[in-house]
């Protein structure tokens, strides 16, 4: 059983009020989570491994399916300590693609058989929401592609009418569950306060596939909040799980250790590969139908044979990168990204013959996440029981 109903404010730095009839069992307890996160044995975490992989296999099948990721803008209104597209990053040279030029990326994937395209892009209001709308109208009246949208923290009105113009999922990671490093790393703009589970909550209220995920490793994050963060993808049924290694940039303040942070040693989180595969095992364990990618990031820590593990030890996923040559080097979140040289061409062959290596097969269709539709289905029971439990007119007290 999960949860019903439940709500977060920013206020309650990482607890929940539980509101109404919840009724949680999560799938792995946190303390498990947590032995899992400090265990060093390589005996036992193959274990780990092969109950991700066995939970993977049962839940989401062989099929590992293609994203084709359109960076489509490095615009960012925001001061993320972390990350190199940060409005402060004067240096960057800033670009936002054109209508045609992001089409021309959408006619790549279709041609390349991948059944979603992902569109991200820093928090830019450059990209008006009328504008947005009808790009994402277009790809849906042109391809049969199912469409991510990955563009930050955007007002309401901007969900609503990009869903309206058939928009699919969303991505935002909550890059972490403690609420007092999050506002450290991700300062809320003046007015605005950042409440990124708030979002994510609105966000499957209005139907979309729900994506979210965190940073490894960051300075101060405890093993304890990674626990809590993995425990509460579950709570929150994502649909779609991405999580990656803090790769530090140096012309960032906490790349360049400018904020200075941190956990006693044996209580930090170290950024290494080993741990993002251990997340991404762990989140196959409390999530067995949810989308999870082997990410960039891991790919760039391990260019041999990364996104291979992250394959075999939990994730279904991988995001084949479409952007063009000429903006890659640009969308610059964090040094020496993996992939920032090649072609579309090549990062398609490249993932289709280390998908094919594994044994797996290449994902035809949209690949859905079958937790929406199951999520959908309990609120409708749910509303159901509701009105079966309503006594009808004629039972009801007269007033
Ligand atoms: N503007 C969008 C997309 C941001 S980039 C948004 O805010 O959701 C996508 C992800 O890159 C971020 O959510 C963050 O988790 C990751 N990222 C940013 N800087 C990073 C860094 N230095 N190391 C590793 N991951 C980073």
């Amino acid at each position: 059983m999960y949860f019903l109903r439940f709500e977060v404010s920013p206020s309650m730095l990482g607890k929940f009020r539980i509101v109404g009839d919840w009724v949680v069992g999560t799938k792995i307890s946190k303390a498990e989570i947590l032995d899992w996160l400090r265990q060093e044995d390589d005996r036992y975490l193959q274990d780990l491994w092969q109950k991700a992989d066995a939970i993977r296999r049962e839940n989401v099948g062989d099929a590992v399916h293609l994203r084709g990721l359109i960076e489509i803008s490095n615009h960012c209104v925001r001061q993320c300590q972390y990350c190199g597209l940060r409005v402060d990053h004067r240096g960057l040279a800033r670009y936002r693609m054109t209508e045609a030029e992001i089409m021309e990326c959408v006619r790549q994937a279709v041609d390349y058989g991948y059944g979603t395209v992902v569109l991200q892009s820093g928090e830019d209001y450059g990209i008006r929401t009328e504008w947005m709308a009808s790009v994402v109208r277009r790809i849906k009246a042109e391809t049969p592609l199912a469409v991510t949208l990955s563009l930050g923290e955007r007002p309401d009105t901007d969900l609503i009418a990009w869903r309206e113009a058939g928009a699919d999922r969303y991505l935002l990671r909550f890059e972490t569950s403690d609420l007092q490093l999050y506002e450290k790393i991700h300062p809320s703009l003046p007015g605005r306060w950042s409440d990124r589970i708030a979002i994510l909550r609105r966000l499957a209220e209005l139907g979309y596939e729900v994506g979210s995920g965190v940073m490894i490793g960051i300075p101060e994050q405890t093993y304890e909040s990674l626990a809590h963060d993995i425990w509460l993808f579950e709570v929150l049924y994502l649909d779609m799980i991405g999580v990656g290694p803090y790769i530090p940039h140096p012309r960032t303040p906490l790349g360049q250790a400018a904020i200075k942070l941190g956990a006693p040693q044996d209580k930090q989180v170290p950024n290494s590969e080993l741990m993002t595969y251990k997340v991404v095992a762990l989140a196959r364990l409390a999530c067995p139908g949810a989308n999870i990618p082997s990410t960039t990031a891991l790919a760039t820590l391990n260019r041999e044979e990364g996104r291979e593990l992250g394959l075999v030890r939990g994730a279904n996923v991988v995001m084949p990168n479409l952007t063009p040559p000429q903006y890659r080097v640009s969308y610059e979140i964090y040094p020496a990204k993996a992939c920032i040289f090649e072609t579309a061409a090549d990062c398609d062959a490249c993932v289709k013959r280390r998908i094919i290596s594994l044994g797996r097969t290449v994902g035809s269709g949209r690949g859905d996440s079958p937790n929406r539709s199951r999520r959908i289905k309990r609120a409708e029971r749910k509303l159901e029981d509701l009105v079966e439990d309503t006594p009808c007119l004629p039972c009801q007290p007269q007033l």
